[in-house]
């Protein structure tokens, strides 16, 4: 087996999957070998450098901790991305704090519980919340310009949440946010649907370029 050349800086499956989905067609010669998430890099013989505490305030600080941490690790270029729902009558809230909003980090029930029961006095007209996601890339090898060493992009998908959660797809708070123009929540979308709108696949495009360029040389 070759070495892989790309690490996903991430131990959440569901969010590998999207992130794999998202990165083929930016880089079709991508084979399945080429890419290791975080989880699976003890197993290819790389070193792990262990749960990343997300010590950051900001989507795009956690991010690059987090694809900082694995490039350095490993040697290899890293792709992270921190995300989270950020709902207008809670500030902003969960935000940074969406994985572990009940409590237990990766709770996907218990967060989208608890906020649904935070909010449930609250009317649809004040129900405005967005999906924010920050997308990093890490290059640690050798001979990289200092420039092109580190890049964030970013991507928002708005929308309004719901009273009850509707819908089988995706994870986390999708079955509770209608993207705007929409009925459907998040989780009622198919994948190609929900990556064509959603704030990880217009980051990931964005990142494209810079991906396409490092994983060139
Ligand atoms: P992270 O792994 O620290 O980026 O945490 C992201 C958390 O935000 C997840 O556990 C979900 O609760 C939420 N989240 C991020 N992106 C999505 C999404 O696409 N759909 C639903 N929930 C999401």
């Amino acid at each position: 087996m070759s070495a892989p050349r790309l690490v996903l800086a991430t131990r959440n499956e569901h969010k590998v999957t999207e992130l794999v989905r998202l990165l083929r067609p930016a880089v079709p010669d991508l084979g399945d070998e080429d890419v290791v998430a975080a989880s699976h890099l003890a197993g290819r013989g790389l070193p792990d450098p262990g749960e990343v505490a997300e010590t950051g305030v900001t989507f795009t600080e956690n991010a690059l901790l987090k694809a900082r941490a694995v490039a350095g690790a490993t040697g290899l270029p890293a792709v992270a991305d921190d995300s989270g729902l950020c709902v207008a009558v809670l500030g902003g809230a969960p935000g940074v704090f969406s994985a572990r909003w009940a409590g237990r980090h990766g709770d996907d029930e218990a967060n989208l519980q608890l906020l649904l029961a935070q909010l449930a006095d609250v009317a649809a007209p004040h129900r405005a919340a967005w999906f924010e996601c920050a997308a990093a890339f890490v290059d640690p090898r050798p001979g990289v310009p200092d420039a092109e060493r580190e890049v964030v992009t970013v991507g928002r998908l708005t929308g309004t949440l719901t009273t009850e959660p509707r819908g089988r797809n995706g994870f986390g708070y999708d079955p509770v946010l209608v993207p705007d123009g929409g009925t459907r929540t998040s989780a009622e979308l198919s994948p190609a649907e929900k990556d064509a709108i959603s704030h990880r696949g217009q980051a990931m495009r964005a990142l494209r370029p810079r991906l396409v360029a490092a994983l060139a040389r």
